[in-house]
């Protein structure tokens, strides 16, 4: 049994001031396997007066000092491989390949990422007898999803380490586990006491203290649109900081000149990796209308492969969904997308066959889809994926544009300069051409409603830096 029902406050595991527990759901078995702090008020309030104790001492740190801390994190957390991929498999459900090969690796690369961006980022510059230094903003609050329980908690705490800003991280109550055990790799390699704190618990009890402290300057927070803009308002009462990450409905736009089998391949894949929980996944799949008929006969054959079950078996290539509402969630989406008249090519309603036991759903495809129609518009965050056509290239960024969202776009095809035209005028924060990866180096984040800022790599950094300008300091 995975269970630490305390906090990590001022460098020491202690107490909540609960005294109350959340087990911890695998979601392939729907067993408990888990348990944790239900954090409290007073224990967001430990933990700030912790972070803010020593929030000066961390600011002025030399850059060498934090290279070398994010060194010595990117170390320990090597060491510690085996038991995050363990972790992860258990509370997120992600197969036991993806959890190695995907959610391990992404952490590790934020906390390389981080350190290496400190040997270009600039904190002090001169201009003229001015000077313009960049320093870190403070006491943060960092709240993150279930998705990717390594990728988004690593990612704003090596942005926040490498700006010298101390946190208070409340990771999802879902998957906590990744976060306990990085609370374990930092106490390990020396974060001074104070700099990291974590307290676990769900939203309302540790995440809307976190958002409502005066004395956090700047929260960073990653999930739904929902909870960002609850976020947002209650920052707005003290004019925090905010950086958003959001959700999505990212097109993947396939040109008529595509090898159709790699393009199948590749929009299969956009939609079906993380059972779909993915904020970047290609969702809506734009296609000629010239190749329509092919394409779906390639991407049934391709989905219809996918392997879906137990993640602890390393030949499986798709695991359960998160919870018992998110699967009902995918069920209502699938059903409104039949009642709106869209055409079901693959899956459907229900769990795969024999997969009675964990929250598996069926890899699902409809065709005949309109841009409008709720399937399209909505974020499914699932397995399902809906086709829509196109007549011309204007077209097709014309139906990739038309959506509430902006965080990725993808275009895969033949033509350097018709993928050019196409990349460059979607309106969205991460693109890719024809699958090329993208590394953690590489600023990441969202255009109209999914979010507000950019992280990853010097990028991420920024966002916990604030500017002073000091006009007279030469003369
Ligand atoms: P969520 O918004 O329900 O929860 C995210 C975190 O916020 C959790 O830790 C939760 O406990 C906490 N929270 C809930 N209510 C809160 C409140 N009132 N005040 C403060 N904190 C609160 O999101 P989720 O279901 O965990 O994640 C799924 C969503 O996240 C999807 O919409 C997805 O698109 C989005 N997401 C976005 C990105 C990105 O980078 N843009 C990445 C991953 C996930």
């Amino acid at each position: 049994m995975f269970e630490q029902t305390k906090q990590y406050i001022n460098g020491q595991w202690v107490e909540s001031h609960s005294n109350e527990t959340i087990d911890v759901i695998n979601p392939a078995t729907e067993q408990a396997f888990g348990k944790i702090a239900k954090g409290n008020a007073q224990d967001v309030e430990d933990a700030v007066n912790a972070a803010d104790s020593v929030y000066l001492e961390f600011r002025n740190t030399t850059v060498e000092y934090r290279k070398n801390l994010l060194n010595d994190i990117v170390k320990e957390y090597e060491n510690r491989k085996e038991d995050l991929v363990k972790a992860m498999t258990l509370e997120l459900g992600t197969p036991v390949t993806a959890s190695e090969n995907v959610h391990y690796e992404m952490g590790l690369s934020h906390f390389k990422a981080a350190r290496d961006a400190l040997d270009h980022l600039n904190f002090r510059e001169r201009r003229g007898n001015n000077v313009v230094i960049k320093e870190a903003i403070g006491v943060s609050g960092l709240i993150t999803p279930w998705n990717f329980p390594t990728n988004q908690t690593a990612l704003k705490l090596a942005g926040a380490f490498a700006a010298g800003s101390t946190v208070v991280l409340k990771p999802s109550e879902e998957t906590p586990f990744a976060a306990i055990i990085l609370a374990e790799i930092f106490d390990k390699v020396g974060v001074p006491a104070g700099v990291f704190n974590l307290v676990n618990g769900d939203g309302m009890g540790v995440g809307n203290p976190i958002s409502e402290n005066e004395k956090i300057r700047m929260v960073s927070f990653t999930g739904s649109g929902n909870t960002g803009s609850k976020i947002m308002e209650k920052a707005s009462k003290d004019f925090k900081k905010v950086s958003l990450e959001l959700g999505g409905k990212s097109p993947y736009v396939i040109l008529a000149d595509a090898d159709l089998d790699k393009a199948a391949d590749a929009a299969v894949h956009k939609v079906v990796d993380n059972s779909g929980q993915v904020c970047i996944a290609g969702s809506r799949t734009i296609v000629p209308e010239s190749i329509k008929d092919d394409f779906i006969a390639k991407v049934k054959e391709k989905m219809a492969a996918i392997r879906v079950g137990d993640p602890q078996d390393a030949s499986i290539e798709m695991g359960p969904v998160i919870n018992e509402k998110q699967y009902n969630q995918i069920q209502k989406f699938i059903e409104i997308g039949i009642e709106e008249g869209a055409t079901l090519e693959l899956g459907g309603l229900g769990k795969p066959e024999a997969l009675e036991t964990g929250y598996f759903v069926q890899p699902t495809i409809f065709s005949n889809v309109d841009n409008s129609m709720t399937i399209a518009q909505e974020e499914i965050f699932g397995p399902v994926m809906s086709i829509i056509t196109y007549n011309d290239i204007d077209e097709a960024i014309k139906i990739a544009n038309d959506t509430k969202y902006g965080l990725a776009a993808y275009v895969y095809g033949s033509d350097m300069d018709t993928l050019q035209k196409v990349a460059t005028a979607f309106e969205a924060g991460v693109i890719e051409i024809n699958e090329y990866p993208r590394s953690a180096d590489m600023p990441f984040g969202g255009y109209k409603q999914s979010g507000i800022g950019r992280e990853w790599g010097d990028y991420g950094i920024e966002e916990f830096l604030e500017v002073k300008t000091i006009s007279g300091f030469f003369q």
